[in-house]
C-alpha cells in the first residue's frame, strides 16, 4: 500500500478513448478533480469547478486501482488519466502499480505541471489552451512538461480550435515543438452546465467547424497535423460517465 492519495472526480468505463492520438481505443478513465485553469469553455466542469469539491473522493491508489480492474475485468487496457488537470495529483504510484500489472497509462495536460513521472506513461497529451480558452500559456512550463516525458512515452500536442486566433496559436506551438506529433479538433461551444447531464450538443455547429479546419489545414499544406472530432461527443453528447 502506498501513501499517495488521489483527489478523484470519477471512474468509468470501459469506453472508448474520443479523441486524439488514441481515439477508439477501449479505455477506463481515471477523471482527477481539481484544475489550475478555468478555460472558458471546459467541458468537464464537474471536474474544476471547487462547487462540485464535496464530489471529489480522496482516495488511496489501492482503491483507485482496484477500481479500475474491476471496471475491466482484469485486462490489461489502456488507463486514461484526465481532469481536471491530472498533474496536479500524486499519480506516479498508481502508473507504477498498473504497469506492474500490464496496463498501460496515457495522461492528457494542458502543461502547465510538470512532473518527473510522466517519464513513466505510455502516452502524454499535451493539450495547451489557444486564445479562445481565455488562458495564457507558460512556455516555460510546457518546455518543463517535454522535457519530463524525456522521450519515454508516446508525447503528442493537442489543440482545441474555435476559430482563427486559436489556429494561429496551435500553428506557433507546433513550431516550437518540431518533433511533436500535431492533432486538431473542433471546439464544441456548448459545455451544459455542471448539473445537467443531458447530451444536447450543437453538432452542425462542431461538424461545421471541423470543415472549416479541414480547410484551413489542406490550404496551408499542414500535413503533419491530424484533424479529428471528439467522437465521444458525436456519439454521447455532453453525457458524463461514457
Ligand atoms: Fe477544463 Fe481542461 Fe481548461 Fe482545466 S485545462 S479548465 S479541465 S478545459
Amino acid at each position: 500500500m502506498t501513501g499517495a492519495v488521489i483527489r478523484v472526480s470519477e471512474i468509468f468505463g470501459p469506453t472508448i478513448q474520443g479523441e486524439g492520438v488514441l481515439i477508439g481505443q477501449p479505455t477506463v478513465f481515471v477523471r482527477t478533480g481539481g484544475c489550475d485553469y478555468r478555460c472558458s469553455w471546459c467541458d468537464t466542469l464537474h471536474a474544476v469547478d471547487s462547487e462540485h469539491r464535496e464530489e471529489w473522493r480522496p482516495m488511496a491508489v489501492d482503491d483507485v486501482w482496484s477500481a479500475v480492474v474491476r471496471l475491466s475485468g482484469g485486462v490489461p487496457l489502456t488507463v486514461s488519466l484526465s481532469g481536471g488537470n491530472p498533474a496536479i495529483q500524486p499519480l506516479g504510484p498508481l502508473i507504477a502499480r498498473g504497469r506492474g500489472d500490464g496496463y498501460r497509462f496515457a495522461l492528457e495536460t494542458q502543461g502547465s505541471v510538470a512532473r518527473d513521472w510522466f517519464a513513466d506513461l505510455d502516452t502524454l497529451v499535451l493539450s495547451p489552451k489557444p486564445p479562445s480558452s481565455g488562458m495564457e500559456t507558460d512556455f516555460a512550463k510546457l518546455d518543463d512538461c517535454v522535457a519530463m516525458a524525456a522521450g519515454h512515452p508516446t508525447t503528442v500536442l493537442k489543440f482545441v480550435v474555435f476559430d482563427d486566433r486559436d489556429y494561429a496559436y496551435a500553428r506557433d506551438v507546433a513550431r516550437r515543438y518540431t518533433s511533436l506529433p500535431v492533432y486538431l479538433q473542433p471546439g464544441n461551444h456548448t459545455p451544459p452546465p455542471p448539473d445537467d447531464d443531458s447530451a444536447t450538443v450543437d453538432i452542425e455547429g462542431v461538424m461545421n467547424r471541423m470543415l472549416w479546419l479541414v480547410d484551413k489545414v489542406i490550404d496551408d499544406r499542414w500535413f503533419d497535423a491530424g484533424v479529428l472530432p471528439q467522437l465521444h461527443v458525436l456519439l454521447w453528447g455532453n453525457r458524463r460517465g461514457v
